[in-house]
C-alpha cells in the first residue's frame, strides 16, 4: 500500500514537472558571438523579463574560421551568467530551428540595431518559421548605448591591439 502511495505521488510530481516544463517559455538566443559583447548581454538580460529560460547558443560552422575560440567563448559567456540558473550556454552545429526544436525553445531571441540588421533578420526569421512552424522570432531593439557595438568592430580593434575591455562583459 505504502509503495503504491509513493509511486502515485512520484507519478503526480513527474506529471506536474512535465506540465511546468510545457508551460515554460524557453527562448534560444543564437549567434556567432565572436565575441559576445555588452550588446548581447543586454539583450539576454532584457529577454529574461519576457522568457522563463534563455539558451545562449553559439552556432558553429567548422568551415568558417572564428577569431575567438568557441570553447573559450562558451566558458566566458557562462562566467557572465553564473548567478542565473535560467540562462544556459551551449554551442551547436545543426540548423538553428532544429536545435531550438530539440531543446523545446519556441522562441528565437534576436537583437536589432538598424535597418541593415532588419533586412538580414527578416529573412532569417521567415526561413526559421518556415522550417519549424512553432518557432516565433522575438526582436529586441538595442539599447542606444550599445547600438554601435558589433562583434566585427571589436575583432578589428582587438586585432590592432586596441583595448576592447569596455565592450565585453568578461575579461579575456
Ligand atoms: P549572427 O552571426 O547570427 O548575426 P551575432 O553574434 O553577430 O550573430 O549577433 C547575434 C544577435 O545579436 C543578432 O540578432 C544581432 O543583431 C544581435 N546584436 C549584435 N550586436 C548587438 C548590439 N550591440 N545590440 C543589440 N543586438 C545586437
Amino acid at each position: 500500500m505504502n509503495s503504491l502511495i509513493i509511486s502515485i505521488s512520484t507519478y503526480s510530481r513527474h506529471k506536474q514537472k512535465e506540465s511546468e516544463y510545457a508551460m515554460k517559455k524557453i527562448a534560444l538566443f543564437p549567434g556567432s558571438f565572436d565575441p559576445f559583447t555588452k550588446g548581447h548581454e543586454d539583450i539576454v538580460l532584457r529577454g529574461l523579463k519576457i522568457f522563463d529560460e534563455i539558451i545562449i547558443a553559439i552556432g558553429y560552422n567548422s568551415q568558417k574560421k572564428r577569431y575567438f575560440e568557441i570553447d573559450e567563448m562558451v566558458e566566458k559567456i557562462k562566467s557572465c551568467f553564473s548567478s542565473y540558473n535560467n540562462i544556459k550556454v551551449d554551442k551547436y552545429t545543426e540548423l538553428t530551428a532544429t536545435y531550438a526544436n530539440k531543446h523545446r525553445a519556441e522562441y528565437l531571441l534576436r537583437g536589432l540595431r538598424n535597418t541593415t540588421d532588419f533586412e538580414y533578420e527578416n529573412t532569417i526569421a521567415m526561413i526559421n518559421k518556415d522550417l519549424y512552424d512553432g518557432l516565433e522570432t522575438v526582436f529586441l531593439i538595442t539599447s542606444p548605448k550599445f547600438a554601435f557595438i558589433s562583434s566585427t568592430i571589436i575583432r578589428e580593434v582587438h586585432s590592432y591591439g586596441g583595448d576592447i575591455r569596455k565592450y565585453i562583459p568578461y575579461t579575456l
